[in-house]
């Protein structure tokens, strides 16, 4: 069985712990390989060789640094497919979707192409008399990043890439469950020209995150993945005194009202639905139909389904892969069963679906209506190709769904009244809104980030927030006096 390893101080290491884990190909179900769990000892290795590299990297003038970004830049392109290949091995999602998860996260590497531009200060100069101040932005030291499994290319390079670029040091604890694409990205950064130790990848579970979260040297930690671990990263982190970015889950909702395009937004729903098998932190979960749009809905939607080609992400033909493992296959399938028992109606039980009976973790797209706030499909982050509809009388019935559902990712509403989509978007609590876009995820200049439990923390993520995030703030005052014109003053210092 193939090993995946770590890759510390600019080399690739065996694991020595002796605990590993198994990663799948989710279309066929099989092992693939087994990946090293890091213990305290290897996590202390990856932090020191970090910890090393640190002052001769935030050393590097800024025009090295963005050099080193466009070579990288150029490289993750070049061998784009090469990542996407990876992903779809471990992760299962069909190769455009890969393609396009490594296109967003070379988005993400060309914002920090800019940092040059980025970490420009402030100065004030005459502040008093010979006096100037300026402001600079400073990195951290050694920063962490730990992600999930759906995105294993893209949230990494959310984080490093400005991490990096702001002259921090990075460790990053991939997802135990498809760490490949880390060790990829490791070697790209190495033949960008990036300094061994820079980028340091451990890989591993519970017990690297803890000691991630634990040590001393670790100054930042940038987290994606459920909401009950981001709020233990958040808590704990925080704790220990570290600035912590944790993004968590997610309910999606996709607001139609009475005036929208029906085809549109069926086209919508179904897309940002299944797209990814659901497991997209800005998936559609739930369309909520305003008036009597509800039945006309149902339908465009159940009409699009049977042409939903499911199979394996290699296979060109196919729109949507398996899910991550059996377990989460499974988890998500018994939330048929709940709602029928809890009183929806399943107008599409993806357990029909010939792929169910494959080896390979595949669940059919499916479709839940008259879903309420009450039931376990509705309560729950699903995570999966089960999309619910609930209907509601009006505007402030969506609104107030929307607004009273614990996390707040994502929304979208579905309009062709600009003055409603203009009041929704300012009284609607959540972090990212789509006006007639389903899944409105930021472009890399902006910041992504939810509100309430779908993200603890002050900043979101990438984007200028990012490059708040990885960097602190000094201001100088200073004057260049004439030694003559010294003289003792216990007051405080005035400006005027
Ligand atoms: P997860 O929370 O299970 O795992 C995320 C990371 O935490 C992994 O690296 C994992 O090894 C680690 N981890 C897991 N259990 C831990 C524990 N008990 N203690 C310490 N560390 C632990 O998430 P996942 O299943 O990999 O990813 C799916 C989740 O991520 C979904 O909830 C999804 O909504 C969320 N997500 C959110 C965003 C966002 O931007 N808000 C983006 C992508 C995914």
């Amino acid at each position: 069985m193939e090993r995946i390893g770590h890759y510390i101080g600019g080399k690739h290491v065996s694991g020595e712990s002796g605990r590993t884990g198994p990663v799948y190909d989710p279309s066929t179900g099989q092992q693939t390989h087994e990946v090293d769990f890091a213990d305290v000892v290897e996590i202390d290795r990856a932090i020191e060789a970090a910890r090393e590299a640190f002052p001769a990297w935030r050393a590097t003038s800024l025009s090295k640094r963005a050099e080193i970004m466009f070579r990288f830049r150029e490289l993750l392109d070049v061998h784009k497919a090469e990542v996407a290949a990876v992903l779809t091995a471990q992760h299962g999602k069909v190769l455009s979707d890969a393609i396009g998860e490594v296109q967003r996260g070379i988005e993400n590497v060309e914002f920090a192409t800019a940092v040059p531009t980025l970490l420009k200060g402030g100065f004030s100069e005459q502040v008093s008399t010979g006096h100037d101040v300026y402001s600079i932005r400073q990195p951290l030291g050694v920063v962490a990043g730990i992600t999930p499994f759906n995105f294993p290319a893209m949230v990494p390079l959310w984080m490093c890439a400005n991490a990096i670029a702001c002259g921090n040091t990075f460790v990053l604890k991939p997802s135990e469950k498809d760490p490949g694409a880390s060790l990829v990205l490791a070697d790209l950064w190495k033949d960008a020209g990036l300094p061994d130790g820079v980028f340091n990848v451990v890989q591993g579970d519970k017990v690297a995150v803890d000691r991630i979260l634990e040590h001393p040297e670790i100054r930042a930690v940038s987290f994606v993945g459920s909401t009950p671990i981001a709020k233990y990263i958040y808590e704990t982190g925080t704790r220990g005194g570290k600035r912590v970015q944790a993004l968590g889950g997610a309910k999606n909702h996709m607001v139609v009202l009475p005036d929208a395009d029906i085809d549109m937004a069926a086209d919508a729903a179904v897309s940002a639905g299944y797209g990814s098998a659901g497991e997209r932190c800005m998936a559609v979960s739930v369309v909520v139909a305003v008036g009597d749009v509800g039945d006309e809905l149902v339908q465009a939607i159940s009409e699009r389904l049977p042409k939903i080609r499911v199979g394996e992400g290699t296979d060109p033909e196919s729109e949507m892969g398996p899910l991550i493992t059996r377990e989460h296959r499974d988890r998500v399938a018994s939330y048929l069963e709940s709602g029928a028992a809890q009183g929806a109606t399943v107008v599409r039980d993806g357990r029909e679906d010939p792929v169910f009976e494959h080896d390979g973790f595949f669940l059919g797209v499916s479709l839940i209506d008259h879903v309420t706030t009450q039931m376990d499909c509705y309560r729950d982050e699903i995570f999966g190709p089960v999309l619910s509809v609930a209907r509601v009388d009006t505007y402030e019935d969506a609104l107030r769904m929307v607004n009273d559902n614990p996390w707040g990712n994502g929304v979208a509403i579905f309009t062709r009244d600009g003055g409603v989509a203009r009041q929704f978007q300012f009284d609607v609590n959540v972090g990212m809104v789509g006006i007639n876009v389903p899944i409105p995820v930021p472009v890399s200049y902006y910041s992504f980030g939810g509100w309430k439990a779908s993200l603890f923390g002050d900043n979101h993520m990438y984007g200028p927030e990012g490059i708040q995030f990885y960097t602190r703030g000094k201001v100088v005052t200073s004057r260049w006096p004439d030694p003559a014109t010294s003289k003792v003053d216990l007051g405080f210092p005035r400006t005027r």
